[in-house]
């Protein structure tokens, strides 16, 4: 039975899983190297309690209760102290998860559940620097995490069927949907969006269309909700760059090769929407495109 809860990074994703544990009752600490990323992390949190107390989602009482559940820390060791699951969403990058969690099966009782949001890093190999594979899986929430109805739950090769069973209700107790995949490069989401996505900035690239005519096109043409190049900005260019690494490499196939205007743009510092500008400039708080210039170096 999963109470209290740790959540490892206080970005874009992990403020909003330790929103949705603590919204459904869940005691929460978020843990982040810095205070200045915690105090982010919190304020983020605070402004989508707002939003939902002045749509009426929840009360002004479900809003106090949230907060008072949330607790922030530096100090990993004393973060994850008589936690009964930690949620991983730190930096995708793979050395870096390979040693927090090899510092959690260190520091955590051997009971603890140790999921990874990681949008695309293998499971089993996360899994493998721990003594404790069968209790390692992949809880990967979506991009904006308290709206967002899906959890990609992944298993990895080693993973038994009590913990897939105990973080399927888990999600299912956050108002969830879970669906159950196994530990392949890029799971089942990113396998399919992000080549979606590099084709759509291939196309830019090879001037096929412009951002706004390419996002246009699949926004109406598809009904997407937004058009892929917006998308891309929201989940960070450095992200779907890291994630199309891992397909390439993952599945050996010259098809998944990122596209070298993402990965011009990402060396540039362009990140979307958490740098101020990607395919569109975000500084004015509303998209706004960029100079169609810029795409063609
Ligand atoms: P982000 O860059 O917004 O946040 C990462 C946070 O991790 C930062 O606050 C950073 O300070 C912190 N961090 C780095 N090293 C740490 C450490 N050792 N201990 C504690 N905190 C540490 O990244 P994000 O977009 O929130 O992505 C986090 C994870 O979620 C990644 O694995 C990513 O692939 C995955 N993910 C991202 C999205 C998305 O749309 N951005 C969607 C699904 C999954």
């Amino acid at each position: 039975m999963i109470k209290n809860v740790a959540v490892i990074g206080a970005g874009t994703m992990g403020n909003g899983i330790a929103h949705v544990f603590a919204q459904f009752g869940y005691n929460v600490s978020l843990i982040d190297i810095s205070d200045d990323s915690l105090a982010r992390g919190m304020k983020t949190i605070e402004k989508n309690l707002d939003r939902m107390v002045s749509k009426e989602k929840i009360s002004d009482q479900d809003k106090q209760d949230t907060l008072a559940r949330l607790k922030t820390f530096t100090d990993v060791k004393t973060g994850v102290q008589d936690v009964d699951l930690v949620v991983e969403a730190a930096t995708e990058n793979i050395d870096l998860k390979l040693k927090i969690f090899k510092q959690l099966d260190e520091i955590t009782s051997e009971n603890v559940i140790l999921a990874t949001n990681t949008s695309s890093i293998s499971i089993t190999k996360i899994a493998s620097v721990t003594n404790r594979p069968d209790k390692v899986i992949g809880m990967h929430f979506m991009n904006p995490v308290p709206v967002m109805k899906l959890v990609e739950i992944i298993r990895g090769y080693s993973t038994s069927d009590e913990v897939t069973n105990t973080i399927m209700e888990a999600s299912k107790s956050l108002k969830k949907v879970p669906v159950e995949v196994n530990d392949y490069p890029g799971f089942v989401a990113n396998r399919i969006l992000m080549p979606m996505i590099n084709e759509a900035i291939i196309s830019l690239h090879e001037g096929v269309a412009g951002v706004e005519e390419i996002d246009t096109v699949m926004k109406l043409g598809m009904a997407h909700p937004m058009g892929p190049l917006q998308l891309a900005d929201f989940i960070g260019l450095d992200v779907c760059l890291a994630i199309l690494e891992v397909l390439h490499s993952g599945l050996g196939n010259p098809k998944y090769a990122p596209c070298p205007l993402l990965v011009n743009m990402v060396t540039a510092g362009k990140k979307g929407v958490k740098s101020g500008e990607g395919f569109y400039d975000w500084t004015h708080g509303t998209k706004q495109l960029v100079v169609a210039d810029n795409f063609k170096k």
